[in-house]
């Protein structure tokens, strides 16, 4: 495997496709062994190669097997498919270019909707229930300067109502380890928190 990186992507996709169909396991005991597996082992490395796709569904479908009772309530909570989670990202994202680009702000946006196993950790060891995680649904503006980003979160507070303790100033006040971005929870289309980060592209790269 150190030798070889391709050898790595093999065992990834073969071992995407077993946990995928890991329900026709037959021993709950193995089909337990390997979820831990995949979290433990699997699912971090592909996030350490950047496969943040692979990553996320390996969580997702490990944590079905490590606690069904908590995957299921999740599902519950979270009440949009994944691909309807999605399709609201890209047109939060639309919303968001047309706005700018109006105003000669230029811009590259990406946004995630928060996997399940991302919830379930947060609400575990941050101590959270379910309506406090704020960030289910966000996106982060990259733009060239420091003035587009105060620019940027402004015209973005004219879409949506920001709520109003939500506001951070990680620019004028960066964090211990140097991260630097504006950060803003607004109330989105659908009534629901948004989460957006506004930062340079210099303020990425360290982040
Ligand atoms: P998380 O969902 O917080 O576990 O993070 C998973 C991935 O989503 C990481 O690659 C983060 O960089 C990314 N991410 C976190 N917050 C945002 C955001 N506001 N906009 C876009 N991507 C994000
Ligand atoms: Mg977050």
């Amino acid at each position: 495997m150190a030798k070889d990186l391709r050898v790595i992507f093999v065992k990834l996709a073969d071992r995407i496709h077993n946990i995928q169909t890991l329900q026709f396991h037959p021993e709950e005991r193995k089909r337990r062994k390997i979820a831990e597996e995949t979290i433990k082992i699997y699912a971090p490395i592909a996030n350490r190669l950047g496969i943040f796709r692979i990553k996320w569904e390996m969580e997702d479908l490990a944590l079905r097997y490590l606690d069904p009772d908590g995957y299921r309530e999740l599902t519950e909570k979270v009440s949009l498919k994944r691909q309807e989670r999605e399709k609201y990202i890209e047109s939060v994202i639309e919303q968001i270019e047309v706005k700018l680009e109006e105003n000669d702000i230029t811009c590259d946006i990406k946004g995630r909707a928060k996997h399940f196993y991302s919830i379930y950790k947060k609400m575990k060891y941050q101590d959270k229930t379910f309506e406090e995680i704020y960030d289910l649904m966000a996106v982060r503006i990259i733009v060239d300067n420091i003035k587009d980003c105060y620019g940027a979160v402004g015209l973005v507070h004219t879409i949506w109502k920001p709520i109003p303790t939500r506001f951070k100033d990680y620019i004028a006040m960066p964090k211990p380890n140097m991260y630097q971005s504006l950060h803003t929870t607004v109330v989105g289309p659908d009534g629901e928190p948004l989460e957006i980060q506004i930062r340079t592209w210099d303020m990425n790269r360290i982040a």
